[in-house]
């Protein structure tokens, strides 16, 4: 099959990633072979390639291929797996598996399994025309999604949709979503489904006008030194989300959210002081685990929110690294191998 491979993480300009012909992977037992229709090209992956997470043992083997929000179709299954047979649709998100019985396991919590592996960080990914997935960890893509807008709800749709959840939104509150790629244009319109006031911040003016003018958000704030203080200023926000990986951001929508709301983050950073008094609450996100999965395919499926992609093909993956690290994909790029 054809791949891309990473050997050594280095930036995205100096091409670390290479277009192979590989020996194509069998599924063990309890696994099943994909054949991958699309796969987003997500900021985690260019943390991956650019060597930014080798201090947190990711990548965890070389070559790995990147990749980790896929929809296909299942090819083959191995021993023991009744739940998936050949030509079903299915869907693979960042976690590949979890161990299934430690604490996080059994409360709803698996994102958190100090076992889990990690799609195209442990284990190979859908930067391919095939990957092995746990059967457990599958889900069926619904009819009334294509492919290319299916994928990336198995990175940017679960994980935004969890940040939200732990946002606390209701009708009359407001949130401030700081940082609009491909996360932050799912959580703008999960954050819209709560009858909130959304307010969208980003430095680029493109990821700005996506927001009003193709998700409807009515306002918008430019991301400058003092967004925080201007949101703080009107009253401040319940809730900010932050999805730009940068602390200055990070202590922006601290400042931008009023004393007892909630600041939920999505990305490494550091947040600075907190004064007390005011009583803030600052919660961590990180994917979701798979009840939550079902529920934001079933929301998508309903046509309640809605990935907005662009394509590439598998050759062209690190141009579109490259784009999104220039701030030139506003929303979501999906490779079709
Ligand atoms: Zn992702
Ligand atoms: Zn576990």
């Amino acid at each position: 099959m054809r791949a891309v491979l990473l050997d050594k993480p280095a930036p995205i300009e100096s091409q670390p990633l290479r277009l192979a012909e590989i020996e194509t992977p069998r599924p063990g037992p309890g696994e099943i072979l994909v054949q991958v229709a699309a796969c987003g090209v997500c900021r985690s992956n260019l943390h991956m390639i650019e060597g930014d997470w080798v201090a947190h043992g990711v990548p965890a083997k070389s070559p790995i291929i990147p990749g980790h929000e896929i929809a296909g179709r299942v090819a083959a299954v191995g021993t023991g797996v009744t739940t998936w047979k050949s030509g079903d649709r299915v869907g693979v998100q960042p976690l590949w598996w979890t161990c299934g019985h430690c604490e996080y396991c059994l409360t709803g919590r698996e994102q958190l399994c100090r076992r889990k592996q990690i799609t195209g960080e442990t284990v190979d990914g859908g930067y391919a025309e095939y990957l092995v997935a746990t059967a457990a960890h599958a889900y069926a893509v619904p009819e009334a999604l294509d492919d290319v807008e299916a994928a990336p709800l198995f990175c940017p749709g679960i994980t935004a949709y969890h940040a939200v959840k732990k946002a606390g939104l209701a009708p009359g509150r407001s949130v401030a979503v700081f940082g609009i790629g491909g996360v932050g244009h799912m959580a703008l319109q999960f954050a819209r489904l709560h009858s909130a006031e959304v307010i969208a911040v980003d430095r680029n003016p493109r990821h700005l006008r996506l927001a009003r003018e193709e998700l409807g958000v009515e306002r918008t704030l430019e991301l400058g030194s003092d967004a925080g203080a201007t949101l703080s200023r009107d009253g401040g926000v319940d809730a900010a989300i932050v999805f730009a990986p940068s602390s200055a951001v990070m202590r922006q929508a601290a400042q931008a959210v009023k004393p007892g709301g909630t600041l939920v983050y999505g990305v490494h950073a550091e947040l600075g002081e907190i004064p007390f008094f005011e009583e803030k609450s600052v919660l961590g996100s990180v994917i979701g685990p798979r009840q939550e999965m079902l529920e934001v395919l079933a929301l998508a499926a309903a046509g309640k929110v809605k990935a907005i992609c662009e394509t590439f093909p598998l050759a062209r993956a690190g141009e579109a690294l490259r784009l999104l690290k220039e701030g030139q994909i506003p929303a979501r790029a999906v490779l079709v191998p």
